[in-house]
């Protein structure tokens, strides 16, 4: 393999990275780019490893020997300090990152996304180890411009809207509304990871996702997950046409979301990983503002790209309205617009996202009708027990 230069020239050395959460949705795909692609040796810790099983195994694999996966739950496992202290950089992924979970497994929420992760920063810190962690653009909660009236000018003031890293305040609604246990939850991790910095000198990243969608994202109910589970929206709509059931928007599909293809983004945490001067101390957003849509314009546009990848025709109702309270019970509440500033990651790191929403969706829905349709016709031809 060619030497790597990082982005002011100076060949990168190879490193060995812990990762956490390695098997999930992002860490699959971070996997594979790693081991594709450069010389790093990674530590994979996960409680599952499904998602990763591909890179594992066999032995005759070219990486063979540069990843190596660890069988950790983080909550409760002594091996995890010294799985950080023989690593150059800790990537820390581990989560409950579901929107069902936030308000009906609260505790287990906020539990997973601040108090477990605490001993991994605090490892970080006292061996004076650079962490990558990943947070949300969920921290910035609620726009400014949603509490403005409805037919405010200011409404279309992008300084009302657009979410910026340094300035944005974060707005969360009340605590009966248990939905933002998860943000609040993120910003205390991100607010004590900031204070290491500050006044420890650890050296660290914080990534804040907007809805990073592709291949292996969560899981299909009653295929490769719970029958009554309940995934994020790409899952949740891709099980709806795979079994030809109309799409759920819940209150109306008017919040509005910007969707990045998951390959985009493993380019600016890549960047991430191999610039640390550019790197640490920053707080980015990953996103693709291009991509915006309400969360009822997606269903059509997936309806549409499933019809085309899959030949079945559409269905004559495509989707369905239900109240938020039906769908994810009580204390549920929504980010209404994220729109990501990029100023920041363009300047320290040059990113831009690439993929536009429909090419996305095409690859991504092509990559479902290919693993889940033929198990899913099976399994609704099985009778249902009386
Ligand atoms: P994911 O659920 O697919 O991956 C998380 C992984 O962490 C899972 O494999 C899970 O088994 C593992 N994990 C959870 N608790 C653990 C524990 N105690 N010990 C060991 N492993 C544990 O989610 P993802 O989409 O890959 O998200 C990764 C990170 O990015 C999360 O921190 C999430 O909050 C953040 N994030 C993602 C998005 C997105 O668009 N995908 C958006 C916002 C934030
Ligand atoms: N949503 C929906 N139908 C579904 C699943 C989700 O209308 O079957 C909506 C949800 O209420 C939210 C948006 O889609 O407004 C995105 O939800 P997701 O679970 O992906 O997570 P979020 O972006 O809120 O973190």
């Amino acid at each position: 393999m060619a030497a790597r230069m990082d982005l002011d020239g100076r060949p990168i050395k190879p490193m060995t990275i812990c990762m956490i959460g390695a098997g999930g949705f992002i860490g699959s795909h971070l996997c594979e780019k790693l081991m594709a692609e450069t010389p790093h040796k990674v530590l994979a810790l996960d409680v599952y490893n499904d998602k990763i099983k591909r890179l594992l195994e066999p032995d005759s694999l070219p990486w063979a020997g540069r990843i190596e996966f660890h069988q950790i739950n983080i909550k409760h496992d002594s091996r995890l300090e010294g799985l950080v202290k023989m690593a150059d950089l800790t990537i820390n992924l581990a989560a409950i990152c579901t929107p069902a979970d936030y308000n009906t497994r609260p505790l287990d929420t906020i539990y997973s996304n601040f108090i477990d992760a605490l001993p991994v920063v605090k490892y970080c810190s006292e061996n004076s180890k650079r962490l990558i962690h990943f947070s949300t653009c969920e921290v910035y909660g609620k726009t400014i411009g949603s509490f403005l009236p409805k037919d405010s000018p200011l409404r279309k003031d992008p300084a009302y809207y657009v979410l910026k890293e340094d300035t944005s305040p974060c707005i969360f609604g009340s605590i009966e509304k248990q939905r933002w246990s998860y943000a609040c939850a993120k910003q205390l991790i991100e607010r004590l990871i900031y204070a290491e910095g500050a006044e420890s000198g650890l050296d660290f990243t914080i990534v804040r996702p907007f809805n990073w969608i592709g291949p292996r994202m969560d899981f299909i109910p009653g295929i490769d997950g719970p029958s009554e589970g309940v995934p994020r929206v790409l899952a949740c709509f891709s099980n709806n046409l795979l079994r030809r059931e109309p799409l759920k928007l819940v209150d109306g599909g008017q919040s509005q979301r910007t969707f990045v293809y998951i390959k985009d983004a493993i380019e600016a945490v890549l960047l991430m990983i191999e610039n640390p001067d550019r790197a640490n101390g920053h707080i980015f957003n990953v996103g693709n503002p291009n991509n915006e849509v309400t969360v009822r314009q997606l269903a059509e546009m997936m309806t549409q790209v499933y019809t085309k990848v899959s030949g079945e025709p559409m269905l004559q109702s495509p989707s369905i309205d239900v109240s938020s309270k039906e769908f994810y019970g009580e204390g549920y509440d929504d980010s209404d617009k994220r729109i990501p500033d990029m100023t920041i990651i363009n300047k320290q790191l040059g990113w831009n996202p690439k993929t536009s929403l429909w090419d996305l969706l095409e690859s991504t829905l092509t990559y479902q009708y290919r693993t889940y349709a033929e198990a899913i016709k099976k399994s609704m031809a099985k009778p249902t027990a009386s």
